[in-house]
């Protein structure tokens, strides 16, 4: 079990050294080799997930090591941007953090499932770049968990949507693959094709480039138009760090007539270094 934990954290560094070398074939392979899939399956011998299958459900037959190290995060950061604070203080409906106060994002509130710390980063980067696709049922039951109260009160949940190139080489949007169960177990409405990424994620250059390059990256398509008017929909992406790429999509839906925008993510960054991505 330790050696595997090991294994584990030194995934994200394998990850990035292989994406920059090798391309996503190689990244598979050795995700496939440390991180084998039967890590997810259910053991018929364990008791509690036999005797509890909701249980062994919200822990996705994970290990009871990574399932303790994930910090999973309730109410207890800023309302808008689920910045967990120092000491867990607990600000209440409608806390915000200092960032959020100076500068306010243009959607509402935001919740975030977990910490994005070295345990749940061990989870979503081979969700993102390894096929992993039956991990979305698991973060599916971690977001309904999380941001049940923005669902409750939304008309339509709609994916960040990936460039068409990206999508090509990995095949599905991993917020897709999230965002479209979730709106089937909450009733209501799933738009995928609403918003479009028009420009793809730029990893080089500078801090300025790199969100000019954002600011112009999404459309609302003339579907989107028709069906998100005065609508509030709930955002659903994988991974909270700047809150660039969100604001980026907010900011087309609000000039496209979105009544209200909240943002539902797997995990939060607690600062822009922590990412890693
Ligand atoms: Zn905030």
């Amino acid at each position: 079990m330790d050696n595997r934990w090991v294994a584990l954290s030194e995934l994200p560094a394998k990850v990035k050294g292989l994406i920059a070398d090798n391309g996503r074939n190689a990244v598979r392979g050795v995700i496939d080799a440390i991180y084998p899939a039967q890590m997810l399956d259910r053991d018929p011998h364990d008791p509690v997930n036999y005797a509890a299958p909701n249980e062994a459900m919200m822990l996705g037959g994970l290990s009871a090591d990574t399932w303790g190290q994930i910090r999973f995060l309730s109410d207890e950061g800023c309302d808008m941007c689920a910045r967990p604070l120092a000491g867990g203080i607990y600000l209440g409906a409608g806390g915000r953090c200092e960032g959020c106060t100076l500068k306010p994002f243009p959607f509402t509130r935001t919740r975030a499932a977990c910490l994005y710390g070295e345990a749940s980063k061990s989870l979503i980067l081979p969700f993102k770049h390894a096929d992993r696709t039956d991990m979305a049922p698991m973060f599916t039951q971690w977001i309904g968990r999380a941001a049940a109260e923005l669902i409750a009160d939304c008309d339509i949940i709609v994916p960040v949507p990936l460039h068409w190139s990206r999508l090509w080489s990995r095949r599905y949007n991993q917020a897709a693959e999230i965002a479209r169960p979730l709106a089937r177990q909450y009733d209501k409405d799933y738009l995928a094709d609403g918003l479009r990424r028009v420009r793809p994620t730029i990893r080089q250059g500078s801090k300025v480039e790199r969100e000019r390059n954002l600011k112009a990256a999404f459309m609302v398509t003339l579907a989107g138009a028709r069906r998100l008017r005065g609508r509030h929909v709930v955002l659903v992406d994988d991974v909270f760090t700047t809150g660039a790429t969100v604001r980026a999509c907010s900011k087309v839906l609000i000039a496209a007539g979105v009544r209200q925008i909240d943002v539902a993510v797997i995990a939060r960054a607690a600062s822009e270094a922590d990412a890693g991505l």
